[in-house]
């Protein structure tokens, strides 16, 4: 004798197969009215608060905004939100935060204290760069970075520390800059530093290191 549940289950699987099918398409038919939605309204720029009126639809805003002019680079001491172009920002660390502001050229070497808040602005270029100094176990780490919009064209920037200590010491280092608009702050930063320890014989409050910043070849920042 066939039980009734012999009869149904095949049809009830099939039928729940049918049912889950049929919402898997109601769902991707939700989702691809939702992004035709999207693709259908003009958005205003990102960089509207920096002075950008621009005002277009979705895709072309993806477009705009790689090229906007209107891309400005952030404060990096935490908390300002201080937002504008490379010159503001520099005019900005130096009325507002008093940090130094250090004119310099690439491939030529000038000594900055390692205490003192500043910001090196290339005189040819304007390109704006600051070491960041971070707590590192026993010492300091030092790194450098460049401080641009997160649009600019692609560069590579090399850079070198040097430090005398006492006479007898020298502690150095090359690396490359790490290219930052600082959005979303310096965070971790990069794994790559010059550590300065505490008890290295004439590391006190008045030292100096020594900077070189290297703009590399055209073309090598996309090898
Ligand atoms: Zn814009
Ligand atoms: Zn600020």
């Amino acid at each position: 004798m066939v039980s009734l549940s012999q009869i149904t289950s095949p049809c009830s699987c099939f039928t729940k197969y049918i049912l889950a099918v049929l919402q898997r398409t109601r769902h991707l038919l939700e989702v691809l009215r939702q992004e035709e939605f999207l693709y259908g309204i003009s958005f205003s720029c990102r960089n509207e608060q920096n002075g950008c009126n621009a005002f277009l639809l979705h895709d072309q805003m993806r477009v705009h905004e790689q090229s906007c002019h209107h891309e400005p680079c952030f404060c990096p001491v935490p908390r300002c939100g201080f937002a504008g172009k490379t010159y503001e920002l520099e005019s900005h660390l130096a009325t507002l935060h008093r940090w130094d502001v250090v004119k310099f050229r690439y491939g030529e070497s000038f000594e900055v204290p390692v205490h003192k808040p500043a910001v090196f602005c290339c005189e040819d270029f304007g390109e704006l760069f600051h070491i960041v100094s971070s707590r590192e176990g026993y010492g300091t780490a030092l790194s450098m970075i460049c401080i641009r919009p997160d649009n600019a064209c692609q560069e590579e920037f090399t850079y070198e520390l040097k430090m005398l200590a006492g006479g007898r010491h020298r502690l150095q280092m090359q690396s490359t800059v790490w290219n930052t608009s600082l959005r979303y702050g310096i965070g971790e930063g990069t794994d790559v530093f010059l550590l300065v320890p505490d008890k290295l014989p004439g590391n006190e409050s008045g030292s100096v290191v020594e900077v070189c910043i290297n703009k590399a070849p055209a073309g090598a920042a996309s090898q």
